[in-house]
């Protein structure tokens, strides 16, 4: 019989990441924040790398007949607070280390704003633009078959993110539920009403967005009527956030982009135009608007170094980098998006006195009703739209509230105090719960 003595050589899960990358980013913050805490190394080592991550391949019979074969990943990357928790994207720039920083970011944002979850994150690396709603259901269906070892009610539940919603979500579960024998509802969030979703998802992202904006600019001795606010992004977050912030709080949205164009008016958007535009134009995009000179058309580049008080990244990650930090002329920055700005642009924006909302606070809304909703499913249990609304609310208010304290206290910045506050929690569950075996 063979005896290991000698302990095989440690291989991390990921070679060093690409300078610049969103994985490369997460792990300077979660190295910052883990500094802060003096963490002990060997608990640094375990949040530094996720429980789990499959690799699928995504083959489908294309409407032409012939097969194509996509790649899917779906990444845990800590369980010690609760099941894992996070999105699934489609994009063409989906790879294993951008799925890797999505779930490291799930599993701080859960902990930040206090919910029982950990984190995880999924994706297909593809341009769903390329294909028809066949091809996308069929997609979806055998990317759902073949990560469905890893997920569960108890263990691991997705979400929409970049590029799929409640559709997505409904294809998912009902494939899950076809699979088992029965009606899965909390196998997944995000869905349509009709199928366990839950009132108020679809808007919660962008509806934390435009409260964690308010609560800053309050905090800040600014009243938000009249502000001016950009918007990079015009998806799901970027719609609700701008719609919100303009009919509730009185702020002026004077820019908005998506990836086919960027219209600006220092007067203010007519939003309800700009958005019954995007439902009903090919692809929901912005394109096609205001061709008769009511908005000026402007480089996407362009809106994120406008004057204007607030600046509403809600793309995707990697927008406010060394290149660009420099050039930011808004007061205050709310992380809609996932990682939009690199750790090096953060330094930058810190130096010049710039402040960020970061995004695992900004952007929890969407997670924050995400966990309402599976709370409802094993329930059975639905609740109005009021109620969802106030303990939205009331939830992210609470988080905020403890961030901007914790900053206060320590002499953090927003930002590392999310994260230090987060890394805090989540090492401590490790901690208590132990080393198996
Ligand atoms: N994809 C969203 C996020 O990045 C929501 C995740 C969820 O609800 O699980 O926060």
């Amino acid at each position: 019989m063979t005896v290991l003595t000698k302990a095989p050589p440690q291989v991390p899960v990921s070679s060093t990441p690409a300078r610049g990358s969103m994985l490369a980013t997460a792990l300077a913050q979660l190295d910052s924040a883990c500094d802060c805490l003096k963490l002990d190394d060997g608990l640094r080592a375990i949040i530094r790398q996720p429980e789990r991550e499959l690799t699928v391949a995504v083959p489908i019979r294309r409407d032409d007949g012939t097969v194509s074969v996509f790649t899917g990943y779906r990444v845990q990357h800590s369980s010690a607070r609760g099941p894992c928790k996070g999105g699934i994207r489609y994009h063409p720039r989906v790879d294993m280390d951008e799925v890797r920083a999505l779930a490291m970011l799930m599993t701080l944002k859960c902990a930040v704003v206090n919910l029982p979850f950990g984190g995880a994150k999924g994706g297909v690396t593809v341009d769903p633009a390329l294909l028809s709603d066949g091809e996308l259901e069929r997609l979806t269906r055998r990317y759902a078959a073949m990560i469905l070892p890893l997920l569960g009610g108890k263990r691991d539940i997705p979400a929409p993110d970049v590029n799929t919603g409640e559709r997505t979500m409904a294809w998912l579960m009902d494939t899950i539920s076809m699979l088992e024998g029965h009606l899965v509802r909390e196998i997944a969030t995000g869905k349509p009403i009709a199928l366990g979703g839950s009132e108020g998802r679809s808007e919660a992202t962008g509806r934390g967005v435009a409260i964690a904006a308010v609560e800053m600019l309050r905090r800040l001795g600014r009243d938000p009527q009249g502000l001016s606010v950009a918007v990079q992004g015009f998806g799901n977050v970027g719609q609700y956030a701008a719609n919100i912030l303009a009919a509730e709080y009185g702020c002026k949205v004077v820019a908005l982009s998506d990836v086919s164009d960027a219209l600006h008016n220092p007067n203010g958007l007519d939003l309800q135009a700009v958005t019954a535009h995007v439902r009903h134009s090919p692809g929901h995009l912005l394109a096609g608007y205001g061709l008769n000179g009511c908005v000026d058309h402007i480089a996407n580049a362009d809106l994120l170094t406008l004057e204007v008080d607030v600046l509403i990244p809600a793309a995707i990650e990697n927008q406010i980098t060394a290149q660009n930090a420099d050039d930011i002329r808004a007061g205050v920055i709310v992380e809609g998006a996932n990682g939009p700005t690199t750790f090096e642009a953060d330094a930058i924006l810190k130096d010049r006195g710039i402040t960020v909302v970061p995004d695992i606070v900004a952007n929890a809304g969407g997670v924050i009703v995400s966990y309402f909703e599976w709370v409802q499913d094993l329930q059975s249990f639905f609740w109005g739209a009021e109620e969802v609304r106030a303990q939205l609310g009331s939830t992210l208010r609470r988080a905020f509230q403890e961030v901007w304290a914790f900053a206060g206290r320590g002499g953090y910045d927003m930002r590392t105090a999310a994260y230090v506050l987060a890394v805090d929690r989540v090492a401590s569950a490790i901690q208590q719960r132990g080393l198996f075996p």
